[in-house]
């Protein structure tokens, strides 16, 4: 079925190969799938113990054993699908001109730049606009203009923090460590979320969902570098946070101006945005406008549970509360040097 069985490389992934094992023995996509599936499991699915019959598959068809360590992004759906672009297709062209093989980096969603080259990934063909498909890579040129893959245009560009956290951690992974380095990556790109709310531009939408936005790669990239920045410079990121609590004078209540905020306050992944939220509330309560802080978020913010604010405040002046469940911004200097005292 194969007469020419390339050895596999470990920087390429499962489909990289298989796309590699088409092309060197003039198959198209169609045809590689239908060979690779078996009747009980399909070439395309997701299930993880359909993914490790592929690769014993694979393996009797080429003899190459290695065939077992590449990494397979569609093993990972089921736990981590959301490091993963399942749809767009992203390519280093000079990668594959000096190669001739994909790279298995390039199935993470939020790997954007190739380290090697300092070029931006690109996703359509640089001639023709059509976005790149998988049989494209069997091809390796425009599935409609034709124009080599290798051929095809980019820009340059530094690699973003996050792109390069990704490499680093999957460089010279090895199969028994990949699940905790997938876990890592997750918990990095949670932990950014709030800081890409915190960038001007209503910029979450487009990066979260960038194939609905059709949001450009140097678009995401700007994104990603942006948040990063912002997670790196903790001052940075306090002034962002009282810009936006100032900002929402028509809000009345501190949980309707931080809307978008309130699943990271409760998430493991947030904790140092979380910090950081409770310390720009802390040192500017004496600037701030006008407005309801609900007990219940202040117990999330601080820590503190509900009922010991309200002690603490009521043992000062009960007409603060004056037992309602909502403290004026105006007196959260009071609770703030309360909780400053006791720490
Ligand atoms: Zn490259
Ligand atoms: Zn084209």
């Amino acid at each position: 079925m194969f007469l020419i069985r390339p050895n596999p490389n470990s920087t390429e992934s499962l489909q990289g190969y298989t796309f590699r094992l088409a092309r060197a023995n003039g198959y198209r996509l169609s045809q590689l799938s239908s060979f690779v599936s078996s009747k009980s499991v399909r070439f395309r699915s997701f299930r993880p113990e359909d993914r490790v019959v592929i690769k014993a598959c694979l393996v009797a068809m080429t003899g190459h054993t290695s065939v077992n360590n590449l990494f397979d992004p569609w093993q990972h759906h089921q736990k981590h699908k959301e490091l993963f672009d399942y749809k767009r297709i992203k390519v280093c062209s000079s990668c594959v001109s000096t190669s001739s093989r994909t790279h298995f980096l390039w199935w993470f969603k939020n790997y954007l730049v190739c380290h090697d080259h300092q070029e931006i990934l690109i996703e359509k063909c640089s001639k023709c606009f059509t976005a790149l498909t998988e049989q494209a890579l069997v091809a390796m040129q425009c599935t409609k203009c034709n124009t080599l893959i290798s051929e095809m245009q980019s820009e340059t560009q530094q690699p973003d923090k996050l792109t390069l956290y990704i490499k680093d951690h999957l460089d010279a992974v090895n199969v028994v460590d990949i699940e905790c380095a997938l876990n890592k990556i997750l918990d990095r790109i949670l932990a950014l979320k709030p800081y890409v709310r915190l960038i001007p531009g209503e910029m979450f939408r487009t990066w979260h969902h960038p194939e609905i936005n059709e949001a450009s790669i140097n678009k995401l990239v700007d994104i990603q570098s942006n948040a990063m920045a912002l997670f790196k410079n903790r001052e940075h990121t306090k002034k962002s946070l009282l810009n936006r609590i100032s900002q929402d004078k028509d809000k009345l209540s501190i949980s309707a101006k931080m809307h978008d905020f309130s699943s990271y306050l409760s998430h493991p992944n947030n904790t140092q945005f979380k910090t950081d939220l409770a310390d720009t509330l802390r040192t500017n309560a004496k600037k701030l406008d006008s407005f309801d802080i609900e007990l219940t978020w202040l117990e999330k913010v601080y820590g503190i549970e509900r009922s010991k604010i309200r002690s603490l405040l009521d043992s000062i002046d009960p007409s603060i509360l004056n037992g309602k469940a909502r403290l004026n911004s105006k007196c959260l200097y009071i609770l703030s040097d309360l909780i400053d005292d006791k720490s």
